[in-house]
C-alpha cells in the first residue's frame, strides 16, 4: 500500500485546485512546493498590513459562474474593479480606450465626435498602408493604427508595448493587437468579465482555503525525488516547468519575465490607483502598481499610514529568473510538442498549469481547467 493517491508539485491554482478536489473524494494528498511558501505566484507577502503581490499584480475575473461561485465558497471577494489609468508625459488618460480616453485626448464630449475622429485617423492610417503598396498590416505598428488611430497608438500603445515586449512594433506581429476594445461609452472598467474581485484578506486565503485537510511541504524541490515518488504516491500531478521533467533532454523553452523593484513608503496614498502604466518610451519601467489599492477602498486608504508600490520592468527572462510568460514563436512552440509527447507516454503522470502546459492561463480558466479534469 502506497501512502498517498497523489503526489502533487506546485502549490499555485491548478496544484492547490487539484488537492482541494481529490481530498473531497476521499483522496490522500501530498502536495510539495520547492518554494519557502504555498500558493504559487498568486502568494501575498504582508507589509506593514498590506498584501503584498510578490509575484505580479493579480485580479480576479471571470465570466464564468461556476468558476466563481467555487473561489467565493473558499473566501468571499471584494468589489475591486481593474481601472489602470495610464500616464503619458506627465498626462493622465483613462483606460481601456473608452470615452473618458477619448475626451482626455481631444476635447471631444459625445460618441459621435470621438467616433468621428477615430474614424479620419484610421481612413489616415489606411491610406499609408495603400500608399506602401499592402492591404494587410505587416506588423503591430501599423494594425494598431487602423484599429484606432495615430494619437492613442503614439501615446498609450508604443511605448508600452515595445517596453513590455523589448522589441519595436514596426517588428512585433500584428495579430497580438488583433481586437484592441474601443468603447463609446464613459466605462473605465478594464476587463468585459461578469465578475471580478479581489479575496478578502488576501489571496493567501483562497489558497489555505483549498488546501485546508491536505497534508503540505515546502522547500522541496521534486527533483531531489523523482526516482522515488513512485514508493510513495500512486498517481503524480506534475505543475512545475515541462522541460524540467525531462531533465531539459530537447532544449530549454524560453519566457519573458518581470523584474519587480518593491518600496515601502511613507506617505498613505502614492498615485490613488492600484495601476498606473507609463506609456512612454523614456520610463524605462511599464507600470507601478500601488498593492494597497486592491483591497483598501474610500477613508480606509488613509487609516494605514504607509504604502507599498512595485516598478514592473519587463526583462528577458535568463535561467534563474522566475518564468512568467511563454514566448509564442516557432521555436519554442515545436519544443513544447515535442516535450508534450514525451508526456503523454506518461501514464502515471499528469501534467496541469501555466508551466507544464508552457500556456500562458490567467486563474479562472486554471480552476476551469481543473475543474473539468475531474468532469466537474
Ligand atoms: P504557479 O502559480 O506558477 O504554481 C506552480 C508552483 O509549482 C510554484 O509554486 C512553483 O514553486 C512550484 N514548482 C515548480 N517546479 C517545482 C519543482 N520542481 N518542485 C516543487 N515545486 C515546484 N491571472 C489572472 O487571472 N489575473 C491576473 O491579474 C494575473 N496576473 C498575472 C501577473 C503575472 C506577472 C503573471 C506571471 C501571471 C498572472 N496571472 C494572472 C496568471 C496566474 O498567475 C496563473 O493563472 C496561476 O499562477 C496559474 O497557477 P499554476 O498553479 O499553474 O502556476
Ligand atoms: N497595451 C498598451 N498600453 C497600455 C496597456 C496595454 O499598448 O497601457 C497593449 C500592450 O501591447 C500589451 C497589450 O495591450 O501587450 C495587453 O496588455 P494587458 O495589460 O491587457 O495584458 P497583460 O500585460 O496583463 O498580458
Amino acid at each position: 500500500m502506497k501512502t498517498y493517491d497523489y503526489l502533487i508539485v506546485g502549490s499555485g491554482l491548478f496544484g492547490a485546485t487539484f488537492a482541494y478536489l481529490a481530498h473531497q473524494q476521499g483522496k490522500k494528498c501530498l502536495v510539495i512546493d520547492k518554494r519557502a511558501h504555498l500558493g504559487g505566484n498568486i502568494y501575498c507577502e504582508d507589509v506593514e498590513g498590506i498584501h503584498v503581490h510578490k509575484y505580479g499584480a493579480h485580479i480576479f475575473h471571470t465570466s464564468n459562474k461556476q468558476v466563481w461561485d467555487f473561489v467565493n465558497s473558499m473566501v468571499e471577494f471584494n468589489r475591486y474593479t481593474n481601472s489602470p489609468v495610464a500616464n503619458y508625459k506627465g498626462k493622465l488618460y483613462n483606460l481601456p480606450f473608452n470615452m473618458n480616453t477619448f475626451y482626455q485626448m481631444w476635447g471631444v464630449t459625445t460618441p459621435d465626435e470621438a467616433m468621428a475622429k477615430i474614424k479620419k485617423q484610421k481612413a489616415e492610417a489606411v491610406a499609408k498602408m495603400k500608399a506602401d503598396g499592402v492591404t494587410e498590416p505587416r506588423n503591430l505598428e501599423e494594425q494598431a493604427q487602423i484599429l484606432i488611430g495615430k494619437d492613442i497608438y503614439e501615446k498609450l500603445i508604443k511605448g508600452y508595448t515595445e517596453k513590455q515586449w523589448g522589441r519595436k512594433c514596426t517588428e512585433l506581429p500584428a495579430f497580438i493587437i488583433k481586437r484592441l476594445p474601443v468603447r463609446l461609452v464613459f466605462d473605465n472598467n478594464y476587463f468585459n468579465d461578469k465578475y471580478q474581485g479581489i479575496p478578502i484578506g488576501g489571496y493567501n486565503r483562497l489558497i489555505e482555503g483549498l488546501l485546508d485537510g491536505v497534508e503540505t511541504r515546502t522547500g522541496i524541490d521534486f527533483s531531489t525525488m523523482k526516482n522515488t515518488w513512485h514508493d510513495i504516491a500512486d498517481k503524480l500531478v506534475y505543475t512545475g516547468a515541462i522541460d524540467e521533467y525531462f531533465d531539459y533532454c530537447f532544449g530549454k523553452l524560453e519566457y519573458r519575465t518581470v523584474r519587480f523593484e518593491t518600496e515601502t513608503l511613507d506617505t498613505a496614498n502614492y498615485q490613488g490607483n492600484a495601476v498606473v502604466n507609463y506609456t512612454e518610451r523614456e520610463v524605462p519601467y511599464t507600470r507601478i502598481i500601488e498593492h494597497k489599492h486592491f483591497e483598501m477602498f474610500g477613508q480606509e486608504v488613509d487609516k494605514c499610514p504607509k504604502t507599498v508600490i512595485s516598478k514592473e520592468y519587463s526583462t528577458e527572462w535568463k535561467p534563474g529568473m522566475e518564468p512568467y510568460y511563454p514566448v509564442n514563436d516557432s521555436r519554442n512552440s515545436d519544443l513544447y510538442q515535442k516535450y508534450k509527447h514525451l508526456a503523454d507516454q506518461e501514464t502515471n503522470v499528469i501534467f496541469g498549469g501555466r508551466l507544464a502546459e508552457y500556456k500562458y492561463y490567467d486563474m479562472a480558466p486554471t480552476i476551469e481547467s481543473v475543474l473539468k479534469h475531474f468532469k466537474l
